[in-house]
């Protein structure tokens, strides 16, 4: 155990797999309480039986109207007690300038910035109550762009700045916000990437350039340490900050 967070309930999104699991586990055997939500139930569920302090699972799908309010709901009653909020969930599509369309503009903005926002308006009476924490999960996108990424890198621009901007309603209430941006991470989104036949040594190759840190890439364990640390009470001073998790990538 790191950090103790018994008694303490924890909300992850996106916790279906890659970085959202490894955040889920980490809180979970750090003594939390964790509710992992995302589409994927069997996934969800799966995670769930091998975790311990008795996990809820909850379907979300934060694309769809309405959904940040239903997912609030679906929330609540699980329990009314929140003291940690994971905004984990988030999807990325490709595109250039040329080909970005309203549908794909829509979607990637849906998932990972207006549900992301409406879900913690949604859940902040019971974040003041606790006087808990909330992590946002931003990416390097956001202060580089991403080649062939106009809407996600957009998207995580905008965490960054809900987050900032978020800390100053939030602090004097006793809430802390803070949001971590990985960088190139060997799981998650790059997993499927691989499996669905993207060359894995040839981007591994080239991305290592970019890594000054032994040129390794980052494993979803590295980012769910620093959420760990960021919603425990050792970051109890540190809100508005967006940490770059990147192994200090060149960007
Ligand atoms: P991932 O494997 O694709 O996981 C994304 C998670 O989000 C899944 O649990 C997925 O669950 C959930 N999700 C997707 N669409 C959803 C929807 N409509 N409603 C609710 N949940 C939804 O990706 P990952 O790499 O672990 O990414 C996690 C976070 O890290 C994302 O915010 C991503 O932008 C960020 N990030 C990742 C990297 C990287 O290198 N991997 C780098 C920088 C930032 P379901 O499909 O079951 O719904």
């Amino acid at each position: 155990m790191t950090y103790d967070f018994s008694g303490k309930t924890a909300i992850v999104t996106g916790a279906s797999r890659g970085i959202g699991e490894a955040i889920a586990r980490t809180l979970a055997e750090d003594g939390a309480r964790v509710i992992l939500a995302a589409r994927s139930t069997e996934a969800l569920d799966a995670i769930a039986a091998s975790l311990p302090n008795n996990p809820a699972v909850i379907a979300i799908d934060l694309s769809k109207p309405n959904s940040a309010e239903k997912a609030a709901e679906a929330i609540l009653a699980v329990s009314d007690t929140i003291d940690i909020l994971v905004n984990n969930a988030g999807v990325g599509v490709s595109e250039t300038i040329e080909d970005v369309t309203p549908e794909k503009l829509d979607f990637v903005m849906d998932v990972n910035v207006r549900n992301l926002i409406l879900l913690t308006g949604k859940l902040a009476p019971a974040l003041i109550k606790s006087r808990g924490n909330i992590v946002n999960i931003s990416s390097v996108s956001s202060f580089s762009g991403g080649l062939g990424q106009i809407a996600y890198a957009t998207s995580k621009g905008a965490v960054n700045s809900f987050t900032r901007n978020a800390s100053l309603d939030f602090g004097r209430k006793g809430v802390r916000i803070n949001a971590i941006a990985p960088g190139v991470i060997d799981d998650g989104m790059w997993k499927t990437a691989f499996e669905s036949g993207v060359d894995r040594e040839q981007t591994m190759k080239k991305m290592r350039r970019l890594l000054p840190l032994e040129g390794r890439w980052g494993a979803a364990q590295d980012v769910a340490d620093a959420v760990a640390w960021l919603a425990s009470d050792k970051a109890g001073y540190v809100t508005g900050q967006v940490i770059r998790v990147d192994g200090g990538m060149i960007v």
